[in-house]
């Protein structure tokens, strides 16, 4: 049987990268190279209902050892990795025995994980380490969530004394570009919580993410050859530069805030005399605090409107994902048994709102209430992304307690367990 690290350095190996420019789904067929690999290590152990989608998705259902009808639940990773760094020819770097102190890549050694960068690294001397050799990122988001899972459905098959109900293993492609859940179907995942394995370092439980909505602001002005300009040109370019001046300087923007304040945040322009367009990203913990931020484009339009009334500016508001905190109080014992399978493992559970999305917010808005839980991640997205075998151990540990803590549940209503 393939240990939990031989698991992740085999996935990791495998180009999995998503492009965001690409119609197809998945979004890169390399994706589906560790599709493949995953739907027949699924076979290989005995699992049921093992599929695979045409675009990708991987399911299989670890059997109840219970008698009684205890609930479905789901555990959920992403095989994609992020389209801003590389994730061809990952050599992943094992570093046992970690000494402590900067850990300077091999394949480029200008790139340096600093443990000042990383404090977290000063209470894993000891442990083993695993980094990309400095030229790719090395995958662990989500790569240790995949190992972490399969490990886990392996454990459970070898061991069948934990007694638990049925586990259903879901992998997604193209998380990293937010359609991880576009065909995912909630019915024949028949769980009633779940979980995505996606989450920093160890402990962490995230219940809480932010809601999302994207912002477009279109202005169309009118266009004729400047040498008869006069009288005519209504150029759409200054005017959506006069919106971005109206945009609040020393608050609500990524890089002056943190903790549970939300933002507006302009990330792509685009346009000429005719026509020009900016796309911002709302985010806010609260749902009121995003039609306030709505409503601040609308009032920066408004006198704009005004002030050129033969242009036309048009703010379009669309709906990205929603915080799972009202799906998942549905369901309190989605976050319950979790913070009781950390503390069974020994681990003081911290519960941190993500500034951001999962796969989990648009499943719990689908009705799959899915919290998220720590895998190891460190440093996502970039070359200087870390993991450590012993937070992901400690993972696996985690998931094999919450199958056990599930295993005693009844498909009672909502709210009956938990501690
Ligand atoms: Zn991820």
């Amino acid at each position: 049987m393939p240990t939990l690290l031989d698991r992740f350095l085999a996935y990791v190996r495998i180009d999995t990268q998503a492009d965001e420019h690409s119609q197809s789904s998945p979004s890169t067929a390399k994706q589906l190279d560790l599709c493949r690999l995953l739907a027949a290590e699924c076979r290989a152990l005995g699992l049921a209902d093992v599929s695979l989608s045409e675009h990708g998705v991987v399911m299989a259902t670890v059997p109840a050892t219970v008698p009684h009808a205890a609930p479905t639940i789901a555990w959920v990773a992403h095989v994609d990795t992020s389209p801003e760094t590389s994730g061809t020819n990952v050599q992943p770097v094992v570093h046992a025995h970690y000494a402590g102190g900067d850990i300077t890549l091999p394949g480029n050694t200008s790139r340096v994980i600093r443990v000042a960068d990383n404090p977290e690294l000063k209470s894993l001397v000891g442990s083993t380490i695993i980094t990309s050799d400095g030229t790719t990122l090395l995958g662990a988001d989500d790569k240790a969530g995949v190992a972490v899972i399969m490990a886990t459905a392996a454990r459970l098959v070898e061991r069948r004394e934990v007694p638990h109900g049925p586990i259903r293993l879901v992998f997604t492609c193209d998380e990293e570009i937010g359609r991880g859940t576009q065909h995912l179907d909630i019915a024949s995942i028949g769980a009633k919580v779940g979980y995505t394995l996606d989450g920093f370092g160890t402990g962490e439980v995230n219940a809480e993410t932010f809601s999302a909505d994207l912002a477009v602001v279109t202005v169309t002005g009118i266009n004729t050859h400047p040498s008869v300009g006069k009288g005519v040109i209504v150029n759409a370019i200054k005017i959506l530069g006069s919106f971005l001046d109206e945009l609040p300087k020393e608050s609500l923007s990524p890089e002056t805030t943190d903790g549970r304040d939300g933002f507006v945040h302009p990330y792509s322009i685009t346009g000429g005399v005719a026509s020009a367009e900016v796309r911002l990203i709302l985010r806010d913990f609260e749902e009121s605090g995003l039609k306030a931020h709505a409503a601040l484009l609308e009032s920066i339009a408004a006198p704009l409107r005004q002030a050129h009334p033969k242009a036309r500016i048009d703010v379009t508001i669309t709906q990205q994902y929603r915080n799972m905190r009202e799906g998942i109080a549905r369901e309190p014992r989605a976050l319950n048994l979790a913070l009781e399978a950390l503390r069974q493992t020994g681990i003081e559970p911290k519960q941190t709102p993500i500034r951001g999305g999962t796969d989990g917010s648009l499943l719990t808005l689908l009705g799959l209430p899915t919290p998220n839980l720590s895998t190891g991640e460190h440093n996502p997205h970039s070359p200087l992304e870390w993991t450590c075998l012993e937070e992901m151990e400690a993972a696996v540990e985690v998931l094999v307690k919450l199958a056990a803590l599930w295993g005693r549940e009844s498909l009672a209503a909502a709210g009956q367990g938990g501690s």
